[in-house]
């Protein structure tokens, strides 16, 4: 999925896919910036440009149970409740190097927040308290 079927420019929401319910208004979420900045960054580093493939960004918490029970990495206390996450799929470099590129942009802009976390399918970024995590398996 792209950003726009995440979000609702004309009501400011990011959007739940599963029922189209929306989340915080996207002024107050700084997950749109984290993810259009890293954008930026990518096309000005790579030849080619790398899409990122939105797996996941808000769900409300029946979507959340669904996708738990679908054995999908969903936490009760997750920030994709609250729509300050995204589950990215970047095709054109392997996940491991968006994690990377993700920290060096983050170092070089000075942001001392957010979660980083690396699976196989791809990486988990939020604007919650900075911490990393490597799920691989
Ligand atoms: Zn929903
Ligand atoms: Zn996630």
């Amino acid at each position: 999925m792209n950003l726009s079927e995440h979000i609702n420019t004309k009501t400011d929401r990011v959007l739940c896919p599963h029922c189209g319910g929306g989340a915080l208004m996207l002024t107050q979420t700084g997950i749109i910036d984290m993810f259009e900045e890293l954008r930026a960054y990518l096309n000005n580093k790579y030849d080619q440009p790398i899409a990122l493939k939105i797996n996941s960004g808000y769900r409300c918490f029946a979507y959340n149970e669904d996708l738990k029970r679908r054995g999908y990495p969903a936490s009760r206390k997750s920030l994709h409740l609250k729509g300050v996450a995204f589950d990215i799929a970047p095709i054109g470099i392997t996940p491991s190097t968006l994690v990377k590129d993700c920290q060096k942009l983050w170092k070089d802009k000075n942001i001392l927040t957010g979660g980083l976390g690396l699976y196989a399918w791809g990486v988990h970024i939020d604007t919650g308290k900075h911490r990393t995590w490597d799920y691989r398996k």
